[in-house]
């Protein structure tokens, strides 16, 4: 679905360029003032990843893996800044690497992909480009259940004739009851693959969870779905504090993965590592502009060479 091509890898490293050239250029910096690289060059390392907004947990990772390498460095080896940041990069490869980062979308029957994400993360947009993705191989249905925010249905309705592919939408006030009705339309209109908007933030914290548990339930008891995925959307430039909400909704949901937006318009995209290894959840999809086309797969290499601007 996704094809992975050299171009694909170019348009990520130019899309992360806010976060790698002030990432790469304050480690060039430490490396350089120093010929041996010792604990204080490891604590300036450290600040620099926890400013590009890693989380304190991941950066001591990282920084305890460089302190054990440093340990076994031979005296011919040759050091050089390009040494380190090689290092540095295998090391957020392995944290951000996991075996369920691919996005499922093959089931024996309708294949079910919840959405849900705050107003503003980029929600919308998001299951308007996966569509237009998932619709060159399969028959797609847009479901607007965040039915709290009427301009919401308004506007995925708009994505839905952008990427030519079926919406439904209801009177009901009730997501569960929208889910339900919609999957009885998708069996009339043989759909493959439903992708479902829900809600992002009700009247309280509380509401929203029971609501998204409601519309699980309502997926778990129809025998001819499997809902494949349930992605939360998070907006990259809110950086740590994007943090709080994976912990409310993996609480209550069982979240499959994270989709991260707006990765070409911050600075801080080191919030990745974070959301993924401090969480234990896969990115699965980034956003990297407002364009149809600016969804990508995650991959682990491409975007830690990305990330510090390596080839
Ligand atoms: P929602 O409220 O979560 O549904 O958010 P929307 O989908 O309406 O997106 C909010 C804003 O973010 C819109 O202006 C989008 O065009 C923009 N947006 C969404 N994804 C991206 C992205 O990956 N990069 C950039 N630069 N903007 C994005």
């Amino acid at each position: 679905m996704f094809e992975k091509t050299k171009a694909f890898f170019k348009n990520v490293k130019e899309k992360l360029t806010k976060t790698s050239e002030s990432l790469t250029s304050s480690i060039t910096e430490v490396f350089k003032a120093k010929i041996k690289v010792d604990e204080e060059v490891l604590e300036n390392l450290q600040e620099i990843l926890i400013l590009a907004d890693v989380s304190y947990s991941s950066s001591e990772k990282i920084i305890s893996k460089f302190r054990d390498k440093l340990k076994n460095i031979e005296s011919g080896d040759d050091i050089n800044e390009d040494f380190y940041l090689s290092f540095l990069q295998k090391e957020i490869q392995s944290m951000l690497q996991r075996d369920d980062l691919a996005l499922t979308v093959e089931a024996p029957n309708i294949v079910i992909i919840m959405v849900s994400g705050v107003n503003g993360s980029g929600k919308t947009t998001t299951i308007g480009k996966l569509a237009s993705i998932i619709s060159k191989q399969k028959k797609v249905m847009l479901v607007a259940a965040d039915t709290f925010r009427a301009a919401a249905i308004d506007q995925l309705e708009v994505w839905s004739k952008r990427v030519e592919v079926d919406f439904y939408s209801s009177d009901s006030k009730d997501p569960a009851s929208v889910v339900f009705s919609s999957i009885e339309k998708a069996r009339i209109v043989k759909s493959d693959v439903i992708i479902v908007d829900t809600a992002g933030r009700l009247g309280n914290n509380e509401d929203l969870m029971n609501e998204l548990s409601k519309i699980e339930k309502v997926i778990e008891k129809q025998k001819d779905v499997t809902l494949t995925e349930n992605l939360i959307v998070l907006d990259g430039t809110s950086g740590q504090n994007a943090l709080s909400q994976i912990d409310k909704f993996k609480s209550r949901i069982n979240i499959s993965g994270i989709i991260l937006t707006k990765l070409d318009s911050t600075s801080k995209a080191g919030f990745a590592i974070s959301a993924s290894y401090d969480n234990d959840l896969p990115i699965k999809l980034i956003g990297i502009g407002e364009g149809v086309d600016d969804l990508l797969p995650f991959d682990s290499e491409d975007f830690s060479k990305a990330l510090l601007g390596l080839d």
